[in-house]
């Protein structure tokens, strides 16, 4: 397993490498692990003798979360969809429609940049629950692969009486791995409210999502890290104001091949990982998910089509692009009111 690295920094929030729930004089914090990563809950407002049953009601829902999308689970209901053979419409969760219906969103979009079906050629390149290969996939493996990942070959049905997904092609293989976690933390800000947690910001791996205030009446404030080996590298800090933040890099989620650098983000119109000077996208919208999903879009893209596609969409992106030895960056208009200094 490849144990997710961070690209977001949440300000205030000391990560602590052990399971127990804390009490900082700036809040509680409890966090623990889910879907090869880590989740992070971070409340003002919680009285003592509630923590630790927030802290099983939090675990018990990504655990279902996580039952549920998962292709890294074999029992989980999207890799029994996955394995099934058939054409008959399959019940899905609530929570599975919403993450497909706006990732359907996004890729069209992006004009099937952003690809839920990537999944053969995820596995191929060894970023899903397969090894790692150990010489680059040849033509033929890569041309099968990618046979796998139209769009049109997958279909979600809603209507008053339930979800549910169906395929036109047996071997196709759906991958939710770019925005399962920002479901999961929208789905985290879902259980606070319930609770009648006001001040919270919840994380599930690279995705980050507010409400209310933080210590001292202070809004919430994330870091974008630079795209260098040093963790906690500050590139720029933003205020959240109540939106979901993700960041998607290129330069964490890597391995060597052949000589090569391996990105774990693909482009499904080559069929291989990316390999542009775009290395890291950050998102702000409304919801983690819309974060999450946009950002792996904008990645795959690269800088010039990302620039594009964020001011026609009127997207909130800071984009950091290698340029020789330097770094560069861009911040569309919507992100610039996001910045603090
Ligand atoms: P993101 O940029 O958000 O997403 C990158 C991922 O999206 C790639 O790894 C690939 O899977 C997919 N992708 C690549 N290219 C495209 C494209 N063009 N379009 C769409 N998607 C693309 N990891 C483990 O190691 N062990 C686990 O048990 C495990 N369980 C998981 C369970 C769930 C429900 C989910 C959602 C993820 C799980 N993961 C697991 C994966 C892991 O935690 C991260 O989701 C993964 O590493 C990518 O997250 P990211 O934020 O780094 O990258």
């Amino acid at each position: 397993m490849r144990f997710q690295k961070f690209l977001l920094i949440i300000l205030a929030v000391q990560m602590l490498n052990s399971c127990n729930n804390h009490d900082t004089n700036q809040g509680t914090i409890l966090h623990g692990k889910t879907m090869g990563t880590i989740w992070t809950v971070h409340i003002m407002d919680i009285k003592n003798h509630h923590k630790d049953e927030l802290r099983r009601l939090i675990q018990e829902q990504l655990d279902r979360d996580d039952n549920d999308f998962s292709t890294w689970k074999t029992n989980s209901a999207l890799s029994h969809f996955n394995r099934y053979q058939g054409s008959d419409p399959q019940p899905i969760s609530i929570g599975m429609a919403d993450i497909v219906t706006e990732a359907l969103r996004i890729g069209m979009k992006t004009g099937g940049y952003m690809n839920i079906m990537v999944g053969p050629l995820v596995n191929l390149w060894g970023f899903g629950p397969m090894q790692e290969p150990l010489h680059t996939p040849n033509e033929n493996e890569i041309a099968s692969a990618k046979a796998l990942t139209n769009l049109e070959h997958l279909r979600l049905i809603q209507d008053i009486n339930g979800q549910w997904l169906q395929k036109d092609l047996p071997s196709i293989y759906v991958d939710l791995s770019t925005m399962g976690e920002g479901y999961a933390t929208d789905h985290l800000a879902r259980l606070m409210e319930e609770q009648g947690i006001t001040n919270y910001l919840v994380s599930v791996g690279g995705a980050v999502l507010c409400r209310g205030k933080s210590s001292y009446d202070k809004p919430w404030k994330v870091a974008i890290q630079k795209p260098t080996d040093r963790e906690n590298a500050v590139e720029a800090r933003v205020e959240l104001k109540g939106h979901g933040i993700s960041t998607a890099g290129s330069y964490r989620n890597y391995y060597e091949l052949d000589g090569k650098r391996i990105s774990h983000i693909i482009d499904p119109s080559t069929g291989r990982p990316i390999n542009h000077n775009l290395v890291s996208a950050t998102v702000i919208a409304t919801t983690a998910l819309e974060a999450d999903g946009w950002d792996t879009a904008l990645l795959v893209i690269g800088t010039e089509r990302a620039k594009m596609l964020a001011l026609k969409e009127h997207l909130a992106v800071y984009l950091i692009t290698k340029e020789g030895k330097n770094f560069t960056h861009w911040i569309s208009p919507q992100f610039k009111s996001f910045l603090v200094g």
